[in-house]
């Protein structure tokens, strides 16, 4: 790949940049923006005095997700991580079990499956999409799987391979529908993380929706935020019931006794952060037609330099929530993240693959050559809504 990616170019970049955020200095990767209700609901709570693990902001929250997502039943967690972790174990992931997922990730997405004991097994990506690899899937699993009575083992190991986690790459969709198909062949549990994706949509249908379970985060740095929370979302009564149950800790309803009828976690949304949730959701749609705007500007700009801007693959609507170019290669990228970055204009690189970090090298993996090749390239600017 030939582009004009030059010290000249970067600084035609940092006064692009700059310029799109006036009033910012340094420009951060993706600041949150509280002008709607989040001062009233936050002080309507504290003034309540549920401040803490239930309230009607969190009722609120579960069915402004619902609406947004158009999934039947939503259940607020304390964020994105364990929301991750208690779908996993209820779509049947259990300690021994093996878990597909992508290495071009954050974190947590690994360490939710190692929450639950489990073992993650790491696929390609696409370019295009950064998601999982449908026909990296799909090969993997005609080398290794063997069926059995309804499940899935590995040949390799011998253990059973429970689910199946894609990520919906800075908000832009994978191929999920594929996807769902082949887990569904091989009686693999499909949960989606769609931490990043909140609005985004694939052939208009809401990411998250697809499989037995889909996850979002309102991190702090996420496109709608509530300090930390998360949410669980399924289309499933029982599951969506045993969620709930599971992340409040497993509590059995009644006027003043204490009885718990299994290890549960504490894993609950507090009030507070519901509040503000409720005001920053309110505003999602204003959000995401900012950050749409923003990304074609970008998508413009980059056009001339010829520097290739990601874009929403076909058949989706991205949220859009982090903006990312690639580089021609890691010299030009480590360069282009000096420059920057000491320009006050915060740049990131996506992740270090996570088939590569201390606790996870030792697992299964194919070539992963496009996850290589992005982890080379891709670097993350400013994305935050303009205001
Ligand atoms: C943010 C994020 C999470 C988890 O979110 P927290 O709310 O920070 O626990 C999980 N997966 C991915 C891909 C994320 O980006």
């Amino acid at each position: 790949m030939i582009n004009k990616t030059s010290s000249n170019s970067f600084s035609e970049i940092i006064d692009f940049i700059k310029s799109l955020y006036p009033s910012e200095n340094p420009v951060p990767l993706h600041a949150p923006s509280f002008t709607g209700n989040e001062k009233k609901y936050v002080i309507d709570a504290i003034d309540s005095t549920f401040v803490s693990s239930v309230g009607k902001y969190v009722d609120r929250f579960e069915e402004m997700i619902c609406e947004i997502t158009g999934a039947k039943y939503a259940i607020a967690t304390v964020n994105g991580t364990c929301a991750l972790h208690i779908a996993l174990k209820l779509a049947g992931v259990q300690p021994g079990d093996e878990v597909i997922t992508q290495p071009l990730s954050f974190v947590a997405t690994a360490n939710a499956i190692a929450h639950c004991g489990a073992k993650p097994i790491f696929l390609d990506v696409e370019r295009e999409t950064l998601g999982l690899d449908p026909t990296a899937l799909k090969n993997f699993l005609q080398t290794y799987a063997r069926i059995e009575e309804d499940t899935c083992y590995n040949k390799t190991t011998g253990n059973r391979i429970t689910a199946c986690v894609p990520m919906h790459t800075f908000g832009h969709p994978c191929r999920i529908d594929e996807i769902a198909e082949i887990c569904n062949y091989y009686h693999i549990a499909l949960v989606e993380d769609s931490a990043e994706s909140l609005g985004s949509l694939y052939k208009s249908k809401h990411t998250g929706t697809f499989g037995q379970f889909g996850v979002y985060s309102f991190n702090g740095n996420k496109t709608i935020t509530c300090g930390g929370g998360g949410a669980i979302v399924t289309n499933n009564e029982a599951l969506a019931k045993k969620a709930k149950h599971i992340t409040t800790t497993a509590k059995v309803p009644h006027p003043y006794e204490y009885v718990h009828d299994m290890t549960g976690y504490n894993y609950r949304l507090p009030n507070l952060n519901a509040a503000l949730a409720c005001a920053q959701l309110e505003q999602l749609n204003a959000f995401l037609k900012n950050k749409r705007e923003l990304a074609k500007r970008y998508q413009e700009f980059f056009g001339l330099l010829d520097i290739p801007f990601i874009k929403e693959p076909v058949n989706t609507r991205s949220n859009y929530w982090l903006n990312a170019v690639i580089l021609s290669d890691s010299k030009t990228r480590d360069e282009f993240l000096k420059v920057t970055n000491n320009a006050n204009v915060m740049t990131r690189p996506v992740w270090r693959l996570l088939s590569k970090l201390e606790m996870y090298k030792d697992f299964q993996s194919d070539a992963l050559e496009n996850a290589q090749w992005l982890e080379d390239r891709v670097v993350n600017i400013p994305s935050s809504v303009r205001v």
